[in-house]
C-alpha cells in the first residue's frame, strides 16, 4: 500500500464489509470477500487518520464455476405461498444477522480452517444457471458426502450463534469465528451444541442428515465473510 502505514488508517471498507487488519512484522494483513458475481474489479475504500479518504482499486477475477446458460423463454412456476415466504425471510435475516454481529466478534481462531468433513465434495459452490443472460440461481456452499449420523466438525474455533430448524436448511448450525468471518452446517439430523458454546477446531458440532430441502442426506456448509458469501474451498486449508 503506497505511503500508507499500517498505524494510518483508521477504517476500511471492501464490497461492502469493514475489514479488520492485522499487523504482523509491519505488514498489513486482513480477510476479504469477492462477491461471486462480481466482474469489474472492487474498490478498496481505506480512511486515513488524517482524514483522508483513498481508493484502491482491485483487479478481481471471474471464478471458474460452472455454468448452464438458458435463453428459452421464462417459465413460470406457482407462487410460493406467502406465509412460508415470510419464513424463509426472517430465517435468513436472522442468518444474517449473525454476519453483521460478527463484525464486533474479535477474532477467536489462530489456526486454518479445517474440512466440515474428510469425504468427497459431491457438489462445489458456485455452480449455477444463467436465464438470458441473468444469474438466476448458484449453489453457495459446498456439499460433502455422509451418511446420516456421520459427524460434522467445527471448521474452526468460534462461538456458536444460531442452533434451529429452517424451512430450506434443515436443522442448522450457525459458527461465529469472528472478524466477520461465520461456518454454517446445514441440513443436520442432529445439532450437538448450544447457542453460546464455544467450540474448538475440530469438535463435533452436529451429524450428518437429510433434513430441510434436499433430495438426499449430506452436508451443506456455509462460509461468509460478513453478508458476503464464498466459496469454503478458498477457506479451508487444502
Ligand atoms: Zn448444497
Amino acid at each position: 500500500m503506497r505511503d500508507a502505514s499500517p498505524s494510518a488508517i483508521t477504517h476500511a471498507t471492501l464490497a461492502g464489509e469493514p475489514l479488520h487488519f492485522r499487523v504482523e512484522d509491519n505488514v498489513l494483513s486482513a480477510f476479504a470477500a469477492v462477491p461471486v458475481d462480481s466482474t469489474n474489479g472492487l474498490t478498496l475504500a481505506l480512511l486515513c487518520t488524517d482524514g483522508a479518504r483513498v481508493d484502491v482499486r482491485i483487479a478481481t477475477r471471474d471464478g471458474e464455476y460452472p455454468l448452464e446458460r438458458l435463453t428459452v423463454a421464462p417459465r413460470f412456476s406457482a407462487p410460493p405461498d406467502s406465509a412460508l415466504l415470510a419464513r424463509q425471510r426472517r430465517e435468513a435475516a436472522r442468518a444474517a444477522e449473525v454476519s453483521r454481529a460478527s463484525h464486533d466478534t474479535p477474532r477467536l481462531f489462530t489456526e486454518p480452517f479445517l474440512p466440515p468433513r474428510t469425504t468427497r465434495i459431491t457438489s462445489g459452490f458456485g455452480s449455477g444457471r444463467t436465464f438470458n443472460g441473468t444469474v438466476t440461481s448458484r449453489h453457495m456452499g459446498t456439499d460433502y458426502a455422509g451418511a446420516v449420523g456421520a459427524p460434522v466438525r467445527a471448521t474452526n474455533r468460534g462461538v456458536v450463534r444460531l442452533v434451529d430448524r429452517f424451512y430450506l436448511g434443515g436443522n442448522v448450525v450457525y459458527l461465529d469465528h469472528g472478524d466477520g468471518l461465520v461456518s454454517a452446517y446445514l441440513h443436520l439430523s442432529r445439532q450437538r451444541v448450544a447457542v453460546g458454546d464455544t467450540v474448538q477446531r475440530g469438535d463435533v458440532i452436529g451429524e450428518v442428515g437429510a433434513t430441510g430441502r434436499v433430495t438426499g442426506p449430506h452436508l451443506h456448509f456455509i462460509v461468509r465473510y460478513g453478508n458476503v458469501t464464498v466459496d469454503p474451498e478458498s477457506v479451508v486449508a487444502r
